[in-house]
């Protein structure tokens, strides 16, 4: 095996490929990846076109973001190691004629196959997944293009989060399943920034995706403590 190739957790994998049925229900497991979508998306759309563009969407799942920016008219890549979810990605791209490719590999290979030759690279609620979510900056910084974007989106490793994404959001309002997150694999702004400045990405804007338990909503606002979503360009 190559340095390369052990950048993953078997039972990360393991655990969303075996809910790999559920991906496209939009009231099961990962109603909160649905919800959170269009958000998302109009947060890259803030920074850039999508029309025509070239993406590569890194721990693609079933293809929830992929689609989104697809349906904006961008030529997207979901790259993931579960079997399973790529399958279910291609079946719902066959169900809904929402046109993306799908690939089984890492982001490692990928950076080494295709450097520079991205538009766009985004990588959402997967860094908290890996053994070395820096080496996975790496990769989709070497991915894009200068002048292009990178967008990550992750969990902060404050109690804050500890209360609202674990015991809030598995334990009490049961929005995900068990055991969906870990705190001590959360990622401080600080460290995702920083690895981004090694693997020269200039940070453009952070913002926090925000949950009303009440109006059982998100929306995108100020307070990065739970969840956030940043973009970083590579400089020209
Ligand atoms: N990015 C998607 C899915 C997030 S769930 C979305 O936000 O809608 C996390 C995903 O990361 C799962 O699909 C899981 O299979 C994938 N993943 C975990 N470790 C990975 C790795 N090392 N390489 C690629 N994908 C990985």
């Amino acid at each position: 095996m190559t340095a390369t190739s052990e950048n993953v957790h078997a039972h990360e994998i393991n655990k969303f490929g075996s809910l790999a049925e559920r991906w496209w229900d939009r009231h099961g497991e990962f109603k909160t990846l649905h919800d959170i979508n269009p958000l998302r998306i109009r947060f890259i759309r803030d920074y850039t076109d999508l029309d025509g563009k070239r993406i590569i969407d890194v721990g693609c799942g079933g293809g929830i973001l992929s689609e989104g920016m697809a349906k904006f008219g961008a030529d997207v890549t979901g790259i993931d190691l579960s079997e399973e979810l790529i399958d279910i990605a291609d079946l719902h791209g066959l169900e809904t004629g929402v046109q993306v490719h799908y690939q089984k590999i890492s982001a490692e290979a990928m950076a080494e196959q295709h450097p520079g030759e991205l538009d766009i690279v985004t990588c959402m609620e997967m860094l908290e997944h890996v053994p070395d979510p820096a080496a996975i900056v790496a990769a989709c910084a070497t991915l894009v293009k200068p002048g292009g974007y990178v967008f990550f989106s992750t969990l902060n490793r404050k109690p804050k989060a500890y209360l609202l994404a674990i015991v809030a959001a598995e334990y009490l309002l049961q929005m995900l399943p068990k055991s969906t997150h870990d705190y001590k694999t959360f990622i401080k702004p600080s460290e995702l920034s920083r690895w981004c400045r090694e693997a020269d990405l200039d940070m453009q804007g952070i913002v926090g995706i925000e949950y009303n338990p009440f109006t059982k909503s998100f929306r995108l606002g100020k307070d990065i403590d739970v969840n956030y979503i940043a973009a970083y360009q590579r400089p020209e």
